[in-house]
Parts: structure tokens; C-alpha cells; sequence
């Protein structure tokens, strides 16, 4: 049980959170760069990345590690905490306690946390995750190799993701609750060019029903004809988005209406010295390149924070010692 005090907190360590150390090291500000797990975040969750200008295709924990060890190189590497609350002293400094019972203290601090995987809050999701229903295609694709599984959802995530789920599986529904894909064109294409793939339009899950040995298959109602119809397979990958992991702020921060923090252009939020970048900010898009982006911008805002509030404390304290001074002097 330590406390420490630095000049910025970085809390998380997927890309966004790596680029904020990268940085932050290379402007020697004396940050620590806090997660519960090893570094990468959303990356350790991803096959493979082909969209980061300058490597054309790369594994995703090989990405992570890439950018974790860049930043240790500079002098930031990655510090174990769950984070379990984050409040503010009477000096303004953010308090950061974590589970382990260690206290981090700064002036700045920025939220790269990230964001939890959605559910989809129907009967069996519960009690056949882990048994059939998975929210991670590289952790338990393998499991259904040969196997008729679905993917749900029309995102980044379900499309990317579903392609992968390919490798492994002898067919793949992807079913999406509207008639067209939000995901990239790029990727939809890959999927739809597939001939395990079949996509089932309009349709959502009303019910994962299954054995006790798992899953068995799916209850489906299309919303555009109200008909139900029973779908067989073996496992169901959920990609639905994310909820921003912000829960551990404890005072009222700005955010849009799904709970994503605003920030202005420079990432500052509606507290004076926190930021936000990457995923759990309000944002158009969500890419590793939106991420490393946002985090460069808080780094040097972050920077440009903590001068100014080392000039005002300066100044009070000049102001202090002007008056300690005179009263000395009065006293003489
Ligand atoms: P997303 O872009 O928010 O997509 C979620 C999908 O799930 C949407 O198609 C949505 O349908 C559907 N959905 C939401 N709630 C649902 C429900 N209750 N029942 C059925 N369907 C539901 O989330 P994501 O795909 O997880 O991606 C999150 C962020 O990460 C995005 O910004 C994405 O660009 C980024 N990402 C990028 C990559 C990459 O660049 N390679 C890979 C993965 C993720 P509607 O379309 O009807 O709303």
C-alpha cells in the first residue's frame, strides 16, 4: 500500500494510454501509466490490424507490444492497478485508488480506459457465457472448429471479427437488426465475399437456448415481419459495441447521451485537468488511429495545463511570500 505522487496519470494502457506514455515520457512529465491487465487494451482482443498507416497488416497483440515496449524505451512503462475510484483533493490533484490499495496523486490526469463490451440482455446470454456464448473471437474461435456458429451485430467488431471466425467454423450466420452494416466497406466485403457467410437482415435475438452441455441455438424475430424462427448452432459471438469505462470517475464529468466523455479540441473535459482520449471519448469514429491521435493532442494539452498551474501557484506563492515578507518587515 503506497502513495505516489507524479505530474500526470495516464489511466489505461490500450493504444491511446500507450501513446500518452510515449509522449509523456519524451516531455520527461513524470507520468504513471495505470492497468488492471498488460498493455494493449482492445488490441489483445484483435486478429489482426491492417488499417495503421505504415505497417500494412499486423497482429494485434503484436501491435501492443510493439507500442508498449516504444514507450518503455522512453521511460514509461506500465504500472499494475485497478483502478477503483478516481476523486479530487482540496488542491484539485486527482486522487487515484486502486484495488491493490495503492493511491496515486497528480495534477493532470487522462482517461484512456477504454470501453466494456455491450450485452445483449436476453434469456441464456448469462448462463451460457462461457459455455457457447463468447464476446471474443480470438480467445474461443478455436473452440468451434467445423461448427455452425452466429455473430451479432453490423459494426467494426462484428464484421472484422465474424471474417475471422471463419478460419474456424464450417458455417457463419451474422445477424443484424437492420438491412445494411455500419462497419467499413472495406471490411464487409471481405465478409460478404466469404461462402461461409450468411447474413440474416433486420432480425435480432429474442432468446440463447441450449443444453447443459451449451448452446444449441437461437431464437430470432425478424422486425420488419414479426416472424420468429429457430436458428441452430453451436456458439454465438455478441459484437454490439461498448459502454465507456468511466464508472470510476467520482464527480460529474461532461458526456454525450451513450455516456462517452466530451472534450474539447485540445481533449480537455469539463474538469479542469482531466482529459480523455481514445474510445471512451464522444467521438465519430473509434480506430487505434483516432485513439493515438487523441492521446498525443492530451499529452501536450496536459502539458500546457500543468505550466499554467504551476505559474498561478508561483504567483500565490510569490504574492505569500511578498506579504510574509512584509509582515516580517513591519515587524523590524
Ligand atoms: P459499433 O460500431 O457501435 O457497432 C455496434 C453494432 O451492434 C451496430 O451494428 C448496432 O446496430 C448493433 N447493435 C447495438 N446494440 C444492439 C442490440 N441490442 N441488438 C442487436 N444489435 C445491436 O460497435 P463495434 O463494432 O463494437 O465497434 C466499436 C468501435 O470500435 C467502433 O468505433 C469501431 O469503428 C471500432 N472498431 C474498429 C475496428 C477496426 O477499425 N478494424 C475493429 C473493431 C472495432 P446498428 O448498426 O443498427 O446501430
Amino acid at each position: 500500500m503506497e502513495v505516489s505522487d507524479h505530474k500526470l496519470i495516464i489511466v489505461g494502457a490500450g493504444p491511446a494510454g500507450l501513446c500518452a506514455a510515449l509522449y509523456a515520457a519524451r516531455s520527461e512529465m513524470d507520468a504513471v501509466l495505470l492497468d488492471r491487465g498488460p498493455a494493449g487494451g482492445q488490441l489483445l482482443l484483435t486478429d489482426r490490424v491492417d488499417d495503421y498507416p505504415g505497417i500494412k497488416t499486423i497482429g494485434g497483440m503484436e501491435l501492443a507490444d510493439a507500442m508498449a515496449e516504444h514507450a518503455e524505451s522512453f521511460g514509461t512503462g506500465l504500472t499494475r492497478g485497478d483502478v477503483r475510484s478516481i476523486e479530487r483533493d482540496s488542491e484539485g490533484r486527482f486522487v487515484v485508488q486502486t484495488a491493490e490499495g495503492d493511491t496515486f496523486r497528480a495534477p493532470a490526469l487522462i482517461m484512456t480506459a477504454g470501453g466494456t463490451h455491450k450485452l445483449l440482455d436476453v434469456p441464456g446470454e448469462a448462463e451460457y457465457s462461457g459455455r457457447g456464448v463468447s464476446y471474443c473471437a480470438i480467445c474461443d474461435g478455436a473452440f468451434f472448429k467445423g461448427e455452425t456458429i452466429a455473430v451479432i451485430g453490423g459494426g467494426d467488431a462484428a464484421v472484422e471479427e465474424g471474417e475471422f471466425l471463419t478460419r474456424y467454423a464450417e458455417k457463419l450466420y451474422v445477424i443484424h437488426r437492420r438491412d445494411e452494416f455500419r462497419a467499413q466497406k472495406m471490411l464487409q466485403e471481405h465478409l460478404l465475399a466469404n461462402p461461409k457467410v450468411e447474413v440474416i437482415w433486420d432480425t435480432v435475438v429474442d432468446e440463447i437456448v441450449g443444453q447443459p452441455t451449451g448452446v444449441s441455438g437461437l431464437k430470432l424475430r425478424n422486425l420488419k415481419t414479426d416472424a420468429e424462427s429457430e436458428l441452430n448452432v453451436t456458439g454465438v459471438f455478441i459484437f454490439i459495441g461498448f459502454t465507456p469505462n468511466t464508472g470510476v470517475l467520482k464527480e460529474h464529468v461532461d458526456h454525450d447521451e451513450s455516456g462517452y466523455m466530451v472534450t474539447d479540441y485540445d481533449m480537455r473535459t469539463s474538469i479542469p485537468g482531466l482529459f480523455a482520449a481514445g474510445d471512451l471519448r464522444s467521438q465519430l469514429v473509434r480506430q487505434i488511429t483516432t485513439a493515438v491521435g487523441d492521446a498525443t493532442t492530451a499529452v501536450f494539452a496536459a502539458d500546457r495545463y500543468l505550466k499554467e498551474r504551476h505559474g498561478s501557484q508561483n504567483e500565490t506563492q510569490n504574492g505569500s511570500e511578498s506579504g510574509f515578507q512584509s509582515m516580517v518587515e513591519s515587524q523590524t
